[in-house]
């Protein structure tokens, strides 16, 4: 990494830093900053770990995640700790607009600005980078960030759960995105004590019985399958948020199952929310969702798993789509 000397540097006296990450934090993004916000700890700094919004309460077995700041909840405390810090560690994002309206909060801070992260494009507003797009999980680079400060002695039990979180979520349980780091890594962190099976068994079979029931609902009445394409689509309308309590979180994971089906190579999941339509994208091996959303909802991320938005109504939205389909996937040869 390229200042990681200065880096080592401007850790060699305790500092005020801050440790945030995207809006709608998952596994990576909570795991990534409560995991090097104890390690800072440990040698004397004042961490504060700031989100733009709540985090999916699946996550609340992690240790020191009553201690986030929540900027949806308090804006001027968060605003506040942002500017006074000396760092700030931006993790597991790599746009302003991903941190909604903290973005100018977080360009003209300060303080040093560190991003941590695996996601494509990285905008220029950092001072230092540990980019890695290779890389399963942001999780996994804050392994390797520890790694280079000589650190990984510091490495506890508590932390590794955090950063096996981030590595089990990112790759769905070990599906995507491996390495042979990922498995040295969640090696490293089984031997340490880390339980693997106690924090899957958190993460998976944690639903609600509404939840599940939703997911059959989302399956069995929502679901169309664009065949020539290979495209499986979801769409949950306002209506459905209305019969079943949809809350945040409750759709975690439903694009995924759409990739059940062989042929199946993009999977799209569009949630009727009351001013924006929000959109995930999932995609098969050689085949990538991240440039259709970024052309045409806003949107971005990784080849395989990308997210956006939209305005305007449902039906249109979904149009706009299925219109683009053709400009973005081949048709399957069957
Ligand atoms: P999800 O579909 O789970 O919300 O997001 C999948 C991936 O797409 C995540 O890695 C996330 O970082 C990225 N992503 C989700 N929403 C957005 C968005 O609005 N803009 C961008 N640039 N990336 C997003
Ligand atoms: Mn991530």
């Amino acid at each position: 990494m390229e200042g990681i000397k200065d880096i080592k540097e401007l850790l060699s006296k305790p500092k005020l830093i801050s440790l945030i990450a995207h809006r709608n934090p998952d596994g990576d993004a909570i795991g990534s900053c409560l995991a090097l916000a104890k390690y800072l700890e440990k040698f004397g700094h004042t961490s504060n770990v700031i989100m733009p919004s709540e985090h999916p309460s699946v996550f609340s077995y992690l240790a020191g995640v009553n201690e986030i700041s929540v900027y949806d909840l308090n804006r001027e405390l968060a605003i506040e700790k942002l500017e006074k810090s000396d760092i700030i560690f931006c993790l597991d994002f790599n746009a302003l607009d991903r941190i909604d309206t903290l973005g100018p909060t977080i360009q003209f801070a300060k303080g040093k600005k560190i991003m941590i992260d695996h996601h494509l494009d990285p905008e220029p507003f950092a001072d230092y980078y540990l980019s890695d797009t290779t890389a399963s999980s942001t999780c996994e680079l804050v392994y390797k960030f520890i790694e280079m400060l000589d650190g990984k002695d510091k490495i506890d039990v508590e932390m590794g759960e955090c950063i096996l979180t981030g590595i089990i979520t990112d790759t769905g349980s070990f599906k995507y995105a491996t390495t042979p780091d990922v498995y040295r890594i969640a090696s490293e962190l089984k031997v340490l004590g880390v339980d693997d099976y106690k924090l899957q068994n958190f993460i998976f079979n944690s639903l609600t019985e509404k939840q599940l029931r939703l997911l059959g609902h989302a399956i069995n009445n929502r679901m169309e399958i664009m065949k020539e394409y290979g495209v499986g689509i979801v769409v949950l309308n306002k209506y459905d948020f209305e019969e079943y309590q949809i809350s945040r979180g409750d759709t975690e994971g439903i694009v995924n199952y759409l990739l059940m089906i062989k042929d199946v190579q993009v999977a799209v999941f569009f949630r009727q929310q009351p001013s924006i339509i929000k959109i995930s994208f999932r995609s098969k091996g050689d085949v990538s969702v991240q440039e259709l959303a970024r052309d045409h909802f806003r949107g971005g991320g990784h080849k395989n798993a990308s997210g956006g938005a939209a305005y305007g109504g449902l039906n249109k939205v979904i149009n706009t789509f299925k219109e683009q389909v053709p400009n973005y996937f081949s048709k399957l040869e069957i």
